[in-house]
């Protein structure tokens, strides 16, 4: 099927596409007569060391890196980072190398955390990791890293926390068409997006596709990451609209971008009860693993929703997988009963 993503020639394979699209029967049985039909996205599904919504923006960024000459990819994330882990694995896959700069910025004391999960798998993909503490400033780490790389004569290529800029969010744009036509090809109407958001270019490229497909599905994010959802909101809009620039098309209004608060917890990273709880239903109902930091998350808030009636009864629901199941072995307390 030709579309206009074939017009970026720098887009660099790397994702198993389409991703499949299942119904989540058990689940909706699970919650009760007045529940939608239930759906899942799987991007966990996308098939790059792990899979994740970071593949899909990794075709484009990493097809840029190629396009500019650059040998090392790097990026930055927390140190159980989905994203970094899968842009060493891009890396690998396209011929480069990759130096990781991971923030130790969650205060999760689980005895795994700083050693398995992503963690562990970055190791085992040959990325070069630098660990920044507390209290260091990044800046002086990336300043360090690139400096390092130039001396050794090679060309580096930054790609940002998430990879979430609009070349990255390109990916998002395509996968709206592709959820949108999966959905159309069954019949499907009215439909909504349900997605963890948190560096913002999933939701963004969502949102910017939008312009692709005029009855296609809501997007409906719910924020993991940022204490200010407001200016987190303002930040995902600007971006979306940076990505619809991109594709030649109109700016999406502010009334396109839904972030539901309510399901972070404390903070970034740190377990809630609700995500324990949807972890484990998803798992016992639809044989799905999500993942502690966010699709557990994500999906907790959507039951949440669903509880207390906020989606119409008529509407179809299509939770996006974006991944992270690694991150579940970095969290073991939590599933064993043993924290605390
Ligand atoms: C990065 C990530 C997200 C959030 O996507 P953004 O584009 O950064 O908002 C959601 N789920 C998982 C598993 C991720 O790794």
């Amino acid at each position: 099927m030709a579309d206009i993503f074939d017009d970026f020639p720098r887009r660099f394979p790397l994702a198993h596409l389409p991703t499949p699209l299942a119904e989540m029967k058990h689940l909706r049985a699970a919650l009760g007569p007045h529940c939608p039909r239930l759906f899942i996205k799987r991007d966990d599904c996308t098939g790059l060391a792990g899979g994740g919504n970071k593949t899909r923006k990794l075709e484009f960024l990493i097809g840029e890196a190629l396009a500019q000459g650059a040998d090392t990819i790097v990026t930055t994330g927390a140190l159980q980072s989905n994203h970094a882990r899968q842009t060493a694995a891009a890396a690998v896959a396209a011929g480069l190398r990759a130096t990781l700069v991971l923030m130790d910025m969650v205060p999760y004391d689980g005895r795994r955390y700083r050693s398995s999960g992503n963690r562990l798998l970055d190791e085992i993909l040959g990325a070069d990791v630098v660990v920044v503490p507390t209290g260091e400033n990044p800046a002086d780490v990336f300043k360090r890293v690139m400096g390092g790389i130039e001396t050794r004569g090679g060309k580096s290529y930054f790609i940002p926390a998430g990879g979430s800029n609009a070349t990255g969010s390109l990916g998002y744009a395509a996968a709206y068409i592709e959820i949108a036509d999966q959905l159309a090809a069954l019949g499907v109407a009215r439909t909504r997006i349900v997605h963890a958001s948190s560096s913002g270019g999933t939701q963004a490229g969502l949102v910017a596709g939008q312009g692709f497909r005029e009855k296609g599905p809501a997007v409906h994010g719910i924020n993991v990451y940022r204490a200010d959802g407001e200016a987190m909101a303002g930040d995902i809009l600007k971006l979306a609209v940076a990505t619809a620039a991109k594709l030649g098309l109109p700016p999406p209004g502010a009334d396109s971008l839904i972030l539901e608060e309510g399901y972070m917890g404390a903070r970034y990273g740190m377990p809630t009860p609700g995500m324990v709880e949807a972890v484990e239903l998803v798992a016992r109902t639809e044989a799905v693993l999500l993942d502690p930091v966010y699709t557990g998350k994500a999906m907790a808030g959507m039951i949440d929703l669903l509880r207390r009636g906020k989606f119409a009864e008529d509407e179809t629901l299509v939770f996006l997988h974006t991944g992270g199941t690694p991150g579940l072995f970095a969290y073991e307390e939590e599933f064993l009963g043993t924290s605390n």
